[in-house]
């Protein structure tokens, strides 16, 4: 039972300690606790405590870009808990095998290893944890260099959008427990990709900054938009800057979101299947061009769509 560290449908699974011993191998060092007395994993059963087997915890993978996102999965007889990374904090929702979240890591978070810790709590009332490590690689951001005329750098004052990014962020930071995505993820929409995630701008030759929170992709207005994954559309409208757009709920924590649409084909609430058409790519809000701004959202960070199709966070 012990001893399970390694390549399982391609994800790196942990087994926890174990009532049944073994040898130490692994980085996993899981702590239990007891609100009632000091105990740990092996000790004696009581009459007020059924033994449970202890929970296995599954990575998607434990080396992941920046940018990237990681799905965390807790397998066992478990009721709740959070994942701890970069200093940010995500619930465990109710999948259907197992307790789960992404667990994304922002543009900006450094490179290296950091440490990853997962609290949870079993059915007998009983708390643990366990820590692993997570390799955290730079990503290559190109710089846009743009020349603004003086008359017009009003635009790039932040406050601009600023409660778009209020409204956005509120939806994002809702999570819904139940998973509602299902299988591989989609390119939104057929056409040339024009701005990579992360992309930083150099405004009249200054030091470059920011980093693009979508992908872009060029194509003709009017070409189909379709859902990257299933899940509940929970946005729906005009805005500023992204001008049309639509915003689906895929669980977890994690929300794709497709801006400047000339129009859209959901309302707010419908539930929509991995390529249900949600609308059409357009010229809309702060956009130059007809094309699709597509953004994906893990935990309230940003992370880099291409990332979820490409295989590179290993689901
Ligand atoms: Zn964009």
């Amino acid at each position: 039972m012990r001893g399970a560290a390694g390549l399982i449908l391609g994800a790196f699974i942990v087994a926890l300690a174990s009532a049944c011993g073994g040898g130490g191998d692994g980085d996993a060092k899981l702590v239990f606790n007891s609100p009632s007395h000091t105990s740990v994993a092996n000790a004696s059963p009581t009459p007020t405590s059924t033994p449970i087997p202890p929970p296995e915890l599954i990575l998607s993978a434990t080396t992941v870009y920046q940018a990237g996102a990681v799905l965390v999965s807790v397998v066992g007889e478990v009721t709740g808990g959070n994942v701890q990374f970069l200093g940010r904090t995500f619930p465990l929702a109710q999948g259907s095998q197992s307790l789960y979240t992404f667990v994304p890591v922002d543009a900006e978070d450094a490179p290296g290893d950091h440490p990853l810790r997962v609290d949870f709590v079993l059915s007998n009332g009983s708390q643990g944890h366990v820590d692993e490590t997570i390799s955290v690689i730079s990503a290559q951001w190109t710089v846009d260099a743009i020349d603004v005329p003086e008359s017009q750098t009003g635009l790039l004052d932040p406050r601009v959008g600023a409660d778009e990014l209020e409204l956005l962020n509120s939806v994002y930071a809702k999570v819904t427990p139940q998973k509602l995505w299902t299988g591989p993820w989609a390119v939104p929409t057929a056409g040339a990709l024009t701005t990579r995630f992360g992309e930083q701008r150099s405004y009249n030759g200054s030091e470059p900054s920011g980093h693009h929170g979508g992908t872009d992709i060029g194509a003709a207005e009017g070409t189909p938009v379709y859902a990257t994954n299933t899940g509940r559309v929970v946005l729906a409208r005009e805005l500023r800057l992204r001008g049309n757009m639509v915003v689906v709920d895929h669980g977890g924590g994690l929300f794709s979101g497709y801006a400047h649409m000339s129009a859209f084909s959901v309302a707010e609430g419908q539930f929509v299947q991995q390529g249900d058409l949600i609308g059409y790519v357009g010229n809309t809000g702060l956009s130059t061009g007809a094309h699709l701004h597509w953004e994906m959202s893990a935990g309230g960070v940003l992370v880099d769509g291409m990332r979820f199709t490409d295989g590179t966070n290993g689901f």
